[in-house]
């Protein structure tokens, strides 16, 4: 039986059931590189699909406008409350559905409609949210975007222009393709100067911030949102923080009613679980192991010859530079989920490729550290990586490609996932 029917015990619809065991196994035999993936724990799993999914909250523990909101709301402050010790913050909403749904909430308390934003643009590794064209932070705010200096680090100097000339309701910091830390305090004087909100928008670094691994912007912004899973590891979802009373109250309202119906509190309990996790000592280890990988992996392919963007990384992920190569990001992207190595196509700052191609890759340490790999078996996989990429277009390249593969196959089975 699948693990995911093993969960149910036995299941009627095969159609569905069988694409999860297909997706699992896929997951199992595959190298996961996608820097914002990761593998959730067991007791993760257990709560996401749990009873809790059929529960009406909508409201606060304590102030619910439903009946038999007792046992949910046990986990919603017990999520509340573990957050808040793992981030050293005050005040925390747990209830939003993702990422997405926590920066339009913290965007909704903190600014109106035709408000200015200043977010990283997102072709220089902000993320769709912060102000990018086809989205609502971009269509309802007049969002203006600082980018990356030559090096590849984020443009200071013009993120202090343009919030001097533009006087932004609100400043994002935070970034989706972004491997240096981030420094929020000059962030914050920024924000003083201009008389702006700093919102810190931490979806991929979270898990290294709670591991005290990662510079924490609790102590600078107004507002801080992250992803729950990503290095984090939990459900799929977001979360809300900030020390200012104020502000907390606004941001309740703003995610219920103001964007969100019912809170998923299965989903609520998942986040619990995880944040459970991350507060016990073995997830220091592991995040500390994340950042090892991450660094050893990109370290390996700048022998290799590659470039990194700003030359390398501080956190979990770094973006390759494949220009030397003379291959697009696309046909990277394909050619390395064909050896069974997947990862996603990025642009890199300043990029002459169009998004749909590109001239980078980023990559990820988060997923195969929680399978158990370590730094050798990261420069393992550059070298696969960089194998497969340096002979696409060549006449050995099926033969090196089976040899990745039969690699690829090697290193699943040494470190199981889910078995
Ligand atoms: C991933 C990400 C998000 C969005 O998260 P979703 O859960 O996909 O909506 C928001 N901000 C940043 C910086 C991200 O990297």
């Amino acid at each position: 039986m699948s693990f995911a029917g093993h969960l149910l015990g036995g299941v009627q619809d095969d159609e569905v059931f069988g694409a999860i065991g297909d997706e699992l196994r896929r997951q199992q035999s595959q190298i996961e590189l996608i820097a914002s993936e990761n593998f959730v724990s067991r007791e993760v799993l257990a709560a996401i699909g749990c009873v809790m999914t059929n529960k009406y909250a909508e409201g606060y523990a304590g102030r619910r406008y439903y009946g038999g909101c007792r046992f949910v709301d046990v986990v919603e402050t017990m999520a509340i409350e573990r957050v808040c010790r793992l981030f050293g913050c005050r005040f925390a909403n747990v209830q939003p559905h993702s990422g997405a749904q926590a920066n339009l909430s913290a965007l909704y308390a903190l600014a109106s409609p035709g408000d200015t934003i200043l977010g990283m643009g997102l072709a220089m590794g902000g993320h769709l949210t912060h102000g990018a064209a086809p989205t609502i932070s971009g269509k309802w705010f007049n969002a203006v975007a600082y980018g990356v200096t030559e090096e590849g680090v984020i443009d200071y100097e013009e993120v202090q222009r343009l919030a001097l000339k533009h006087k932004p309701k609100v400043i994002i910091a935070g970034a989706s393709s972004y491997s240096r830390h981030i420094d929020f305090k000059r962030f914050r004087d920024i924000a003083d100067a201009s008389g702006s909100r700093l919102l810190a928008d931490v979806a991929h670094y979270a898990g290294l911030i709670a591991a005290n691994l990662y510079p924490s912007p609790m102590a600078h912004a107004h507002v801080v949102t992250s992803t729950t899973h990503k290095t984090l590891r939990g459900p799929r979802g977001g979360i809300i923080m900030t020390n200012d009373e104020a502000l907390a109250k606004k941001i309740d309202s703003a995610v219920f009613p103001g964007v969100q119906g019912g809170p998923q509190m299965h989903s609520i309990a998942a986040k619990a679980v995880a944040f459970g996790e991350a507060l016990r000592p073995e997830f220091r280890k592991y995040a500390k192991n994340v950042l090892d990988n991450s660094i050893a992996m990109a370290n390996r392919l700048k022998r290799h010859g590659l470039d990194i963007v700003s030359g390398g990384t501080d956190c979990h992920m770094a973006v390759v530079d494949l220009r030397k190569l003379s291959i697009s990001g696309k046909i990277a992207e394909t050619e390395l989920e064909e050896s069974g190595i997947t990862c996603n196509k990025n642009a890199i700052p300043f990029d002459a490729l169009p998004p749909s191609q590109t001239s980078g890759l980023r990559i990820g340490s988060a997923a195969m550290t929680t399978r158990g790999l370590g730094m050798s078996e990261f420069e393992k996989i550059a070298d696969l990586i960089y194998k497969t990429l340096s002979n696409y277009g060549k006449s050995g390249y099926s033969t090196a490609r089976d040899e990745v593969r039969a690699e690829v196959s090697k290193l699943c089975k040494e470190f199981p996932l889910y078995d």
